[in-house]
């Protein structure tokens, strides 16, 4: 087996070794040791994001995109209606899904490279009473833009509408406090910034609108309200669980907590951002972004102009030394993708720094 490339995507992203051993055991799904990994997992979550007395946490097989789905299912009534604030892919996915799930939705659209404004949500919202929910992504996977949290949670909530989060690519880095930031549902999964292995998506839902959310679901396995009923009446999951994946993510839950928790980890991927950001300016490559609106989750790059260089032949040489980049997922411009997310250090970006500027030497493009 040959050594894991260093993965500098949005995920599936490097793990600890520890992450990766707690796999090697066969677990019993409906066994009190399982039960018990189970309880461990959900009450961490909450406790991630201070949702312990408010909120209930629904795990899911599956990835990101599927607890997302399962979430409209279940809140968004078939009389509801609901508005998706969009800057990015992961923004128009959510419309496609609430489009096939046959629920109203409609959206409300801003540039990639433009966060969402708070006041033009409230005109949306004081405009039209029959919206009766929103859905947000936190952290746009797509630019690596931070839109703002608090001030759209709190205009969501001053009008009276329900809250949908998808915080995918910022939940375990970026804090997210439930206990003062009003949000009705998280979605999030395993393989991010909580740097667990691929597998599981999960939501933390406010427990009064998961109560009313009965019944909602048109599809058997995409019911969070089932499926939190399962948990709650004997601790085992309805179908079978990723077993490993869900041991994985526990410890990974563990190793959050000692590193110090989402602001310890939030400074390490900023020194991994900024430390890449350094070195890329040096050899000449420009961010897409404005600094001020970008998060330390994953940094677009705009490919060089003179044509001399292209995505492929770069990825093929990082590749060889042991680089995995990202893609860039942007219509307007020819960009490529680097997460700073994972287990990785300063020291990885250094080296990263140094693999960059020799590739570009035999590409002869320096
Ligand atoms: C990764 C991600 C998702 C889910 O993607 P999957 O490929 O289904 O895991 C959803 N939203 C955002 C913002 C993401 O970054």
């Amino acid at each position: 087996m040959s050594e894991s490339p260093v993965l500098l995507t949005p995920g599936p992203l490097t793990t600890a070794i520890e992450t990766r051993r707690a796999m090697l055991r066969d677990w019993g799904s409906r066994d009190p040791a399982f039960i018990a990994l189970t309880a461990e997992l959900r009450a961490r979550l909450l406790r991630v994001a201070r949702g312990e007395s408010s909120h209930v946490a629904v795990p899911l097989q599956g990835s990101g995109t599927f607890i997302v789905e399962a979430a409209i299912a279940t809140l968004v009534g078939p009389r509801d209606r609901l508005l998706v604030l969009v800057n990015g892919a992961y923004g128009e996915r959510m419309v496609a899904i609430a489009r096939r799930m046959g629920r109203a939705v409609e959206a409300l659209r801003w540039p990639e490279d433009r966060v969402v404004e708070p006041a033009m949500v409230a005109e949306a919202l004081r405009a039209d009473l029959g919206i009766t929910h929103v859905a947000l992504v936190h952290c746009e996977t797509t630019t690596g833009i931070l839109n703002p949290l608090p001030e759209i949670a709190a205009v969501v909530a001053g009008e009276g509408r329900a809250f949908l989060l998808d915080a995918m690519s910022s939940f375990g880095a970026i804090g997210t406090d439930l206990s003062s930031v009003p949000v009705t549902a998280l979605l999030a999964s395993s393989n991010k910034c909580l740097e667990g292995v691929p597998g599981l998506g999960f939501a933390l839902i406010e427990a009064a609108a998961l109560e009313r959310a009965a019944g909602n679901s048109p599809s058997l396995s995409f019911d969070l309200h089932a499926q939190w009923r399962g948990f709650e009446a004997d601790g085992q999951w309805r179908f079978t669980p990723p077993v490993q994946v869900v041991a994985a993510l526990v410890e990974a839950l563990r190793r959050l907590e000692a590193e110090g928790g989402p602001a310890a980890r939030l400074r390490r991927y900023q020194e991994n951002f900024d430390t890449l950001l350094a070195g890329m300016r040096r050899l000449g490559f420009t961010l897409f972004l404005d600094d001020a609106v970008q998060a330390p989750i994953i940094a677009t790059f705009r490919m060089p102009q003179d044509g001399r260089l292209a995505f492929r032949p770069f990825y093929d040489a990082l590749a060889a030394r042991g680089f995995l980049i990202y893609p860039g997922k942007l219509t307007q411009a020819e960009t490529f993708r680097i997460g700073c997310i994972g287990a990785l250090g300063r020291r990885d970006f250094e080296r990263l720094r140094g693999t960059v500027a020799e590739v570009l030497r035999t590409l002869e493009v320096a």
